[in-house]
Formats: structure tokens, C-alpha cells, sequence
């Protein structure tokens, strides 16, 4: 949506398209930060052996460091739970799949700022849902989906009479895709309790809710 003009002065559109750079391109940022001798590309050939150990671990392991670094959001779903130390303690406990591998401890910083990065994108997508955090995973995971899709922009997420709500941008080569990701989203809510995460059913009052057995109370037991 392009911004409005209004009274001569350029407005930002408050329903602006968020996308998001990759995530190894994110996490190159953290990289410099955290372990600038591997993240620098000097001129001497030695030194800049650390930067393409760490490249190579990107380029021959990439799926299974994403993979990695999905299944930890998925253990750790609430941002409470994505502390530091419980990322550190990830990213070791996923290099030490690759024993024995020169690439291991590489493959631990991969992790490590693949994991810093992919919270600190996940904190900015959740300014835009409106949802309470039984749900949240859910958005992520079809943010996932969708991310690197033709035109793929995410505008929010909401609940509405219990259901859930995803507000999105693409192309239409990626219409199919997006919509796909959106059907799973949106069935996943359905049985998820909007409070925590656990399985939770639609219930009925004057309002409506998808909650778990816990969050719904005993005025829905007869
Ligand atoms: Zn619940």
C-alpha cells in the first residue's frame, strides 16, 4: 500500500508490509557484534580463515541449522522462555549433533546468531499481533512459510469470534502457497487454547474463544 499524501505532507500507511531480510543475513549483524574475528574479512589470507569456516557451515548445512533453530521456538514458543542462556545451551546442544565434524564449533555460532536473530525478528511480528500468546507460535510458524514467498508481506494478526485472523501481502505466483500456510495457521488455532498453546476447543458464551479446559473455567462444565 503506497503512503497517503494528506494535506501536502507524506503520511506513513500504518498498515505498512513488514518483511524480513534472511536469516543468515540477520544474523551476519549479530555476527559482527558478537564474534568480530569471525564475522572480518581481512586481507590477509589467514586471518580470514574463521569468515570462511563460518560461510562454509552456512552453505553446507544451512537447512539443518534453520531446521535447528525453528525446533528451539517450537520448545520455546513464549518469549519468556528465549533467554539468552537457553539459546546458548541450544546452539551447543546442536553442534554436538555433529561430532567429530571440523565444521562443529562453526556450526555452534551459526546457531547461536541464527537464534539471536531469528527472536529479535520474531519480537518485531509479534508488535503486529493482537492476539494472546497461545497463538503466537502459530503466526510464526506461517510467517515462516510465507517468508521468501514473490511479494510476501505480513500486515498483522488478530482474533476474531474465536477464530484467528491473518492479514498478508503477495504476488499472486504466491497466492496458492501463502493461502496454504494460511489454512494450516488458522485450522492449527482452531484446537489450540489462545492463552497458552495447550489444545483448547471453541467455546461459547456471549463471547467466543478457542480455549483449553483450564483458561475456559468450570462455567462451561455441566
Ligand atoms: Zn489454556
Amino acid at each position: 500500500m503506497p503512503d497517503r499524501i494528506v494535506g501536502g505532507r507524506i503520511v506513513p500507511d500504518r498498515r505498512k508490509l513488514l518483511t524480513m531480510s534472511p536469516l543468515q543475513e540477520a544474523a551476519d549483524t549479530v555476527l559482527e557484534a558478537l564474534y568480530p574475528g569471525i564475522w572480518r574479512r581481512a586481507e590477509n589470507d589467514i586471518d580470514q580463515l574463521p569468515r570462511l569456516f563460518y560461510d562454509g557451515v552456512w552453505r553446507d548445512h544451512h537447512d539443518e541449522i534453520i531446521a535447528d533453530i525453528h525446533a528451539f521456538a517450537d520448545l520455546h514458543p513464549v518469549d519468556d522462555q528465549r533467554t539468552e542462556q537457553a539459546i546458548k545451551a541450544w546452539s551447543d546442544q546442536s553442534a554436538g549433533e555433529l561430532r567429530g565434524e571440523y565444521s562443529q564449533s562453526y556450526y555452534r555460532t551459526a546457531v547461536h546468531v541464527g537464534l539471536l536473530a531469528y527472536v529479535k525478528q520474531m519480537r518485531e511480528l509479534r508488535q503486529k499481533m493482537h492476539s494472546e500468546e497461545g497463538w503466537h507460535r502459530i503466526v510464526e510458524r506461517f510467517h515462516d512459510a510465507c517468508s521468501g514467498q514473490p511479494g510476501y508481506g505480513f500486515l498483522g494478526a488478530h482474533e476474531k469470534w474465536g477464530g484467528l485472523r491473518l492479514a498478508y501481502r503477495c504476488d499472486t505466483s504466491a497466492n496458492d502457497a501463502c493461502r496454504a500456510a494460511e489454512r494450516v495457521a488458522v485450522e492449527r488455532a482452531a484446537v489450540t487454547c489462545e492463552m497458552c498453546g495447550a489444545p483448547g476447543e471453541l467455546r461459547w458464551t456471549t463471547w467466543r474463544k478457542t480455549l483449553c479446559d483450564v483458561h475456559a473455567g468450570n462455567r462451561y462444565d455441566d
